[in-house]
């Protein structure tokens, strides 16, 4: 598989590189990405892809279940937070957007509950905050099946994470100036779309703009 590998390095550098290669002279000393783009690690997961961006227009931050520590307890994933910090302070992102996906190994292993992640402690541990959005399922709904479980939980995890992300100071702050824009996506692998979270119907939905581009 490392050459497969080896040889998409030279795809990129005759066909990729040279394509953009002007951009990528101008990018070399700075970059100025507009958006903070916050997905799961999930292969299947392309963020480039996805968003049909090119090198220097998004800020991407890549974790198990796209997930972002609430401002209490911030230490407890300094590496995403490190690169909140300096999306928000540093580069000055002007949106940023949590998305989560179908089939989310990480969310399903948090619906399972933590003893099913005996054998992977570090993943028990740092999966424990998506057990308060497992409890909000369990709350509300009693009868639903187990794919139809996931899918809440996927997307109940986007809205969690948003929410934990408006914890910070320096975020409320920016979103109070009408610097910053937040928006919660949910993509779904099989058919490729991406819904967006409506907070006013508490709905995820594909939005208008979305639907008059294709
Ligand atoms: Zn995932």
């Amino acid at each position: 598989m490392l050459e497969r590998l080896k040889t998409g390095l030279t795809t990129f550098k005759e066909v990729t590189y040279k394509k953009y290669e002007r951009l990528y002279h101008d990018l070399e000393q700075t970059q100025d990405p507009h958006t903070l783009f916050i997905a799961c690690s999930d292969s299947r997961v392309s963020p480039d892809m996805l968003l049909d961006s090119d090198p220097g227009e998004v800020f991407t931050i890549r974790n198990i279940a796209n997930t972002i520590p609430a401002y209490e307890v911030s230490q407890n994933d300094i590496t995403t937070v490190s690169s909140i910090e300096y999306a928000i302070e540093v580069l000055g992102v002007e949106e940023v957007i949590v998305c989560g996906h179908s089939n989310c190994g990480g969310c399903a292993a948090a619906l399972q509950g933590p003893k099913k992640l005996d054998q992977l402690p570090y993943t028990q541990h740092y999966l424990k905050p998506l057990e308060c959005v497992k409890e909000k399922i369990e709350a509300k709904q009693t009868d639903m099946d187990e794919r139809s479980k996931a899918r809440l939980m996927e997307k109940m995890n986007v809205i969690e994470q948003v929410e934990h992300l408006k914890s910070y100071p320096q975020i409320q702050e920016r979103l109070k100036r009408g610097e910053l824009e937040i928006e919660g996506w949910y993509y779904d692998i099989k058919s490729g779309s991406v819904s967006v979270y409506d907070e006013s119907s508490d709905s995820f939905c594909v939005s208008d703009e979305y639907q008059n581009v294709h």
